[in-house]
Formats: structure tokens, C-alpha cells, sequence
């Protein structure tokens, strides 16, 4: 402990077991380790020496951010024996660049924060998600984080320029500089991007920045089945010259349970209807008509019976309620009981066959389930998700955990899909990568792991088995 504080200096290292608490459970509360300690440090120089020292004492190292995760990615394990890592007092922007569309950002910048910053030079930095308020851009990084907007702008990969990263011997890799082509040899920076803190401590990135939006209109739609919403998406993506930024499937049950437990979460259509999409076209011009361009794509798709109500928001108040609705399922989940997550993507044309397929097999196989498959359709991604059906009971239904995950992760396979697709693997999923991946792609990320961190010390056993 020593050696940490002299590394840390005062206020570096908690030891008080009250403020070490918080790090020691993951957000959906799957995990709760032990920590010898949680580390705060101030700079990058910091972070450095005590890997440094961690590398030649074999301490595990677990890297924590925001710690929205949902994979158990940053709590540390049972062992008492790791050091979490958060990196939440690294938080400067450190240099904003309108000109050249890009920012550095320090990993402990909370998304939100990023998002205002780029906002105050006249920019958007795209990426939304739920937990924008508490997770930060070194847990995005390393998650690859997706949210609303991937369709329009990509996942937080295709938004990266340069990274710094603090390696698990304690050199620093900097590739910071702002540069838009750089095809000099291998893309090292790619590797620790999704890599869940397992190759190295992301301490900054230079990320990219878009035209600000000028013009959006949202509609909340209500489409006769999975089938008929990607068949809107593809006519929508035509009329507005592919400027829909966010196409979210919300099914029945989702407005069941938010206007049930979230407060001033209301059905905006006079009936109920079995699935729904939030869809948002923006732009960056603001004489452009996007509301013409909606309202004239959903008359039309209405007359093909595809859409079967609508309604389109007329201010940013309106605006943010439809987006409540679908930013709180996740919360209203939570709250409802236990829920079992399956974060899938296949290609749009298998998602209808799909939702058929895995349903039956939940109705069929699952009594004590209730499906509850929403998300991010217009990237092929569902949120295929279980919730316990009230008066059942939770032990019994979550027991069947594994066999449940195997059965739909199985169809999901066989219709080209992955069973990952935008929350990671953490320690959650290490035995669904292990049962998924090829023998050859297991054999290259082993092989990278070793090479890149070869005590294995920086977050042991996420990812892959240690
Ligand atoms: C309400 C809600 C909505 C969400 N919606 C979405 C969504 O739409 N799309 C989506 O992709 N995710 C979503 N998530 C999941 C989560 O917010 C993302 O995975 C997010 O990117 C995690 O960031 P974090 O800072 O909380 O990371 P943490 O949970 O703290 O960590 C995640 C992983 O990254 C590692 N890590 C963290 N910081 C660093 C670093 N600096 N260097 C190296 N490794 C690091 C950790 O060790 C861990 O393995 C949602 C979560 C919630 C609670």
C-alpha cells in the first residue's frame, strides 16, 4: 500500500471500506467482488507507474469507468486480490478542434459532458446512449459502445481517430494526432477498442466531430409487425437520402412498463398496438423540410399497410417524451423484476423470421417469461430480452438462465447472427465467446492477449478465461 500512495499521492487510494463499496458491484448488480484497493489517479504519468508496478507484482488490474456496463466487465472478481482502476479524476477536454471536426477527450469524461463540449463549438459528437450522464468515454471505447445513432453515424469504433493508452508494462502507445488517413502499417489503436480494459488502459482519444444537427422530426409509429418496420426503415432511408439517424422498434409490453413505473411516460397513440417504432430523420440544414419528408414517407406507407398510426412530434418537448419511452425500458425492466438479456444483431431481412422463431420457442418453453425485444432495428440489433412474469417465482425462472441464453443464442447462430452486439463479453459472455467464436478467431485473440499483456494482469478473466 506504500507504494500506491507514493504512486497516488493524497486522496489517490481509497482504503475506507464505506467509499470502496460503490466499485465493488456491476450495474445490473450480477457481481460483487473484493478489491485490495480502488486507485484515483490524477494523470497519465500516474497511471503508467502503477501498472508498471502492478506488471511486476502480478496484481490484477481492473479498469472502471462509469460502470453502466452490462457485462460485469468493471467489477473486480472474488479474490480480494485486484486493483480497481478508475479512471474518473482523468477528465479534461484537452483541446477542441472545429476546423478539423475533432476533439481529445481524457477517458474520464462522462459522454454527456463530450457531447456539450462539441455542442459549445458548434459540433454534434453522435453518440447517444441511455447511461450518457454517468458512463464515460474510456468505458464507450472499450466497450465499442453502439446507442441511437449508429445507423446515421456508426458505433464508437468508426468514430475514433487516435487513442493513448497506457500499456499493462506501463509505456504509453499515443496515436492522438488528428489524422483522417494514416495507412502506415497495422491499426494498433482498433484493438483496444471493444477490448473491455483487457490490453491496455485507454487514458485519452481524439475523436470525431459532425455538422451540427440544425432540423430533426421524430415520429412515433405504430407498424403492423417486425417485418413491416424494416420495410418502413429501407423506404424512409430512400425518401430522406439516408438521413434517419435513429429507427428503435418498441414493443407493447415496453409501453406497458414504462408508463407503469416511470413517471410521466405516457402512450402517445389513442390505441394500443403490438409493435411500435421511434424513428428520427436530422439534418444539419436547417431549411430542410424534414417534417414534409416523414409525414409524406408515413402517408404512404400507411396506404401499403405497413404503418397503422402515427404521430409526429411538433416541439422538442413532444420530441423528448417519445425518446422517454424508449430510453427508460431498460429502466422500467429493472424494476419490474428479474429480466434475462440477450444483446443480438442479424442481418435487418432475418430480424422479422427471427422474432417469429425465438418467440414461439419462449412461448412454448418459457411460461414464466415474458418477451420484451425492442431496440436499435435499424442496425439489426435487439434488445431480446425476458422478464419474469408477475406472481412467478424469480429464483426459479432465473435458474433457467443458462439454458434459456444457449437456446436463443443458438437461433440467433443459425440465422447469421452474434450473440453480442453491442454490450461486450465482460465475464458475463466469456463462455459464449468460447462456444461461438471459431477455433481460429479464439487462437488470434489468445494470441493478442499474451502479446500485449503477458502476466495477464490487466482485467484477468473477462473476455478471456485467465
Ligand atoms: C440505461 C442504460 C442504457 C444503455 N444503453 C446502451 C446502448 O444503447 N448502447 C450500448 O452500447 N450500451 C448501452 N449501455 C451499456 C453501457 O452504458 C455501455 O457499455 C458504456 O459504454 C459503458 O461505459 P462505462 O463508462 O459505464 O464503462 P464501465 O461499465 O465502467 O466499463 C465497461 C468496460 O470497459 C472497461 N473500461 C472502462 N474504462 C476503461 C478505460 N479507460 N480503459 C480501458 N478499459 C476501460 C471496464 O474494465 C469494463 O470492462 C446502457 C447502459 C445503461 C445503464
Amino acid at each position: 500500500m506504500t507504494a500506491l500512495n507514493d504512486i497516488l499521492g493524497s486522496g489517490g487510494v481509497l482504503t475506507d471500506a464505506a467509499e470502496i463499496e460503490p466499485y465493488l458491484t456491476d450495474h445490473r448488480h450480477l457481481y460483487h467482488g473484493r478489491a485490495l484497493t480502488v486507485a484515483l489517479p490524477r494523470s497519465v504519468d500516474q497511471i503508467s507507474r502503477l501498472l508498471a508496478y502492478c506488471n511486476d507484482n502480478r496484481i490484477g488490474v481492473v479498469p472502471h469507468g462509469g460502470n453502466t456496463g452490462y457485462c460485469g466487465g468493471a467489477t473486480p472478481d472474488e479474490s480480494g486480490q485486484q486493483i480497481v482502476l478508475s479512471l474518473k479524476r482523468l477528465n479534461r477536454i484537452r483541446n477542441v478542434d472545429p476546423l478539423n471536426y475533432s476533439l481529445i477527450v481524457e477517458a474520464g469524461c462522462i459522454l454527456a459532458d463530450v457531447q456539450r463540449a462539441a455542442d459549445e463549438a458548434d459540433r454534434l459528437f453522435p453518440l447517444s446512449l441511455g447511461s450518457e450522464g454517468t458512463c464515460q468515454i474510456g468505458g464507450n471505447l472499450s466497450t465499442n459502445a453502439g446507442g441511437t445513432s449508429v445507423l446515421r453515424y456508426g458505433m464508437m469504433r468508426e468514430l475514433v481517430l487516435g487513442l493513448e493508452v497506457v500499456l499493462a508494462d506501463g509505456r504509453v502507445l499515443s496515436t492522438l494526432g488528428a489524422l483522417r488517413k494514416d495507412n502506415t502499417g497495422y491499426d494498433i489503436k482498433s484493438l483496444f477498442l471493444g477490448a473491455e480494459g483487457t490490453l491496455g488502459v485507454i487514458t485519452a482519444a481524439t475523436l470525431k466531430l459532425f455538422s451540427k444537427v440544425r432540423t430533426a422530426a421524430t415520429a412515433f409509429v405504430a407498424v403492423q409487425s417486425v417485418q413491416a418496420a424494416v420495410e418502413l426503415l429501407a423506404r424512409l432511408r430512400e425518401a430522406s437520402g439516408d438521413r434517419v439517424s435513429s429507427f428503435e422498434l418498441i414493443p407493447r409490453i415496453g409501453i406497458e412498463l414504462t408508463t407503469r413505473h416511470i413517471p410521466g411516460v405516457r402512450d402517445p397513440l389513442k390505441q394500443p398496438y403490438e409493435w411500435h417504432v421511434l424513428c428520427e430523420v436530422t439534418s444539419s440544414r436547417a431549411a430542410d423540410r424534414l417534417d414534409d419528408v416523414l409525414t409524406e414517407s408515413l402517408a404512404t406507407a400507411f396506404e401499403a399497410n405497413l404503418v397503422l398510426d402515427a404521430v409526429v412530434a411538433q416541439s422538442d418537448r413532444e420530441r423528448e417524451a417519445l425518446w422517454k419511452i424508449r430510453e427508460t425500458i431498460p429502466e422500467a425492466q429493472r424494476i419490474d423484476g428479474a429480466s434475462l438479456k440477450h444483446d443480438i444483431s442479424l442481418p435487418v431481412t432475418s430480424l422479422a423470421p427471427f422474432v417469429t422463431k425465438a418467440g414461439d420457442w419462449i412461448r412454448d418453453n418459457v411460461p414464466d417469461g415474458q418477451l420484451v425485444a425492442y431496440g436499435h432495428v435499424g442496425d439489426g440489433n435487439l434488445h431480446f430480452n425476458l422478464n419474469q412474469v408477475a406472481g412467478t417465482s424469480r429464483d426459479v425462472f432465473l435458474a433457467r438462465e443458462g439454458s434459456i441464453k444457449r437456446a436463443i443464442h443458438d437461433i440467433v447462430r443459425d440465422f447469421g447472427g452474434s450473440f453480442s452486439a453491442e454490450h461486450g463479453i465482460g465475464r458475463l459472455k466469456v463462455g459464449e465467446l468460447e462456444r461461438y467464436a471459431s477455433p481460429v478467431e479464439l487462437d488470434l485473440m489468445r494470441a493478442v492477449k499474451r502479446t500485449f499483456d503477458p502476466n495477464g494482469i490487466l482485467n484477468p478473466g473477462k473476455v478471456l478465461r485467465s
